[in-house]
């Protein structure tokens, strides 16, 4: 891929690890960290020497920025390992991408692509008993950037810190849930933070999911914040309808998140021969097919759960309920993408990156 590497990466090992600790069987998502972290201190106008350290707390002033005005952005990203020990990433220069569109968004320094790939792979390989072969099971990465410097006025600040963390994840297969369609609530609105990874677009979504779940859904799809007609994501995930034999998702804009499973997958159907559509989606249009018997699939795309299937939604207290297929477009898609990340299929987009 032609990254130079710089070698001002300063690493210290952890004495032990705690691998022999963790039970891979029973793992909870993003609950346990893998031994070592990366980290890279912006001062003074520049990234300072990247770091590898063991994985430990942080000390901050109560001051720095981050916990004043949330000027925080991160990514999502995994790590898999082929039956032959090969360790690969999946088009990690697109979240590489992203965080610096993010970063940007929240008046953020953007980090260096030299120091991010150096970093990371370095992290990988050192934790690399960490990654778990079979299909399914990844080292879910979770880079992000914050603001650390002491300094309660409000403006953007002149110090942050870049870091790594890694978080061991199995193989899961998401149950199909039941969504409730935003009516009051927004995630993003137009000229807003929607397509950035900014760490308060989750924040501002606990309050509406929870009110959600309370009511039996375990999700929100959000709508448009203008007039709550059109479909826009499903919870963190980007959204695809099945309506006959054909895909919908809707196009990414300042409100949308520009996700690299969603593009991934689009991309699949084509190679499959699946038609899809990137249009705007009408609430009405769905609820239609629905009551036609034409909705065959509603899924979420996201790097965490690949897909994420919906059985039901729920709109204006009226409920819908979708068929049950045998063969979804859903877990196809998802088979497909799983070969490809995990080395069992031909990459003919050269999506793979491999660790070496
Ligand atoms: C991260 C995220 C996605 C999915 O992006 P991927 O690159 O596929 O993981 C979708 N929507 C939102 C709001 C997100 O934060």
């Amino acid at each position: 891929m032609g990254i130079e590497f710089i070698s001002d990466l300063s690493i210290e090992k952890v004495e032990a690890s705690k691998i022999s600790n963790v039970d891979f069987s029973d793992l909870k998502f993003g609950k346990v960290f893998t031994d070592h972290m990366f980290f890279c201190d912006f001062k003074n106008g520049e990234w300072q020497k990247p770091r590898i350290e063991p994985y430990a707390p942080m000390t901050m002033e109560p001051s720095a920025r981050v916990f004043h005005y949330g000027q925080a952005v991160f990514e999502g990203m995994k790590a898999y390992k082929d039956d032959n020990g090969k360790i690969f990433m999946f088009r990690p220069e697109q979240n590489l991408d992203r965080i610096n569109k993010s970063a940007a968004r929240l008046a953020m320094p953007e980090f260096p692509k030299d120091y991010f790939f150096e970093g990371l792979e370095t992290l990988l390989k050192m934790d690399s008993d960490w990654i778990k072969p079979g299909v399914g099971n990844s080292l879910y990465i979770r880079p992000f950037v914050i603001a650390t410097e002491p300094a309660i006025s409000a403006s953007p600040a002149e110090e942050y810190r870049f870091i790594i963390i890694c978080s061991p994840a199995q193989a899961y297969y998401s149950e199909p849930v039941r969504v409730t369609i935003a009516q009051k609530y927004s995630r993003s609105a137009d000229g807003g933070v929607g397509f950035a990874k900014a760490a308060g677009n989750y924040a501002a979504q606990f309050y509406p999911t929870k009110l959600a779940q309370q009511k039996g859904f375990q999700q929100v799809i959000w709508t448009d914040a203008n007039t709550h007609e059109y479909l826009e994501e499903a919870g963190t995930m980007n959204i695809f309808f099945r309506i006959d034999d054909k895909l919908i998702t809707a196009p990414t804009n300042d409100r949308i998140l520009d996700g690299i499973t969603r593009k991934s997958l689009i991309d699949i159907a084509k190679d499959l021969n699946i038609e899809c559509e990137v249009r705007p989606i009408r609430v009405d249009e769905i609820k239609e097919a629905a009551r036609a018997g034409r909705l065959k699939e509603i899924f979420g795309a996201g790097t965490a759960a690949v897909i994420s299937p919906v059985f039901g939604f729920e709109h204006d207290n009226e409920t819908f309920e979708l068929p049950k297929l045998d063969e979804t477009y859903g877990s196809l898609l998802k088979s497909h993408l799983l070969n490809i990340q995990h080395n069992l299929a031909e990459d003919i987009h050269n999506w793979r990156y491999e660790v070496r």
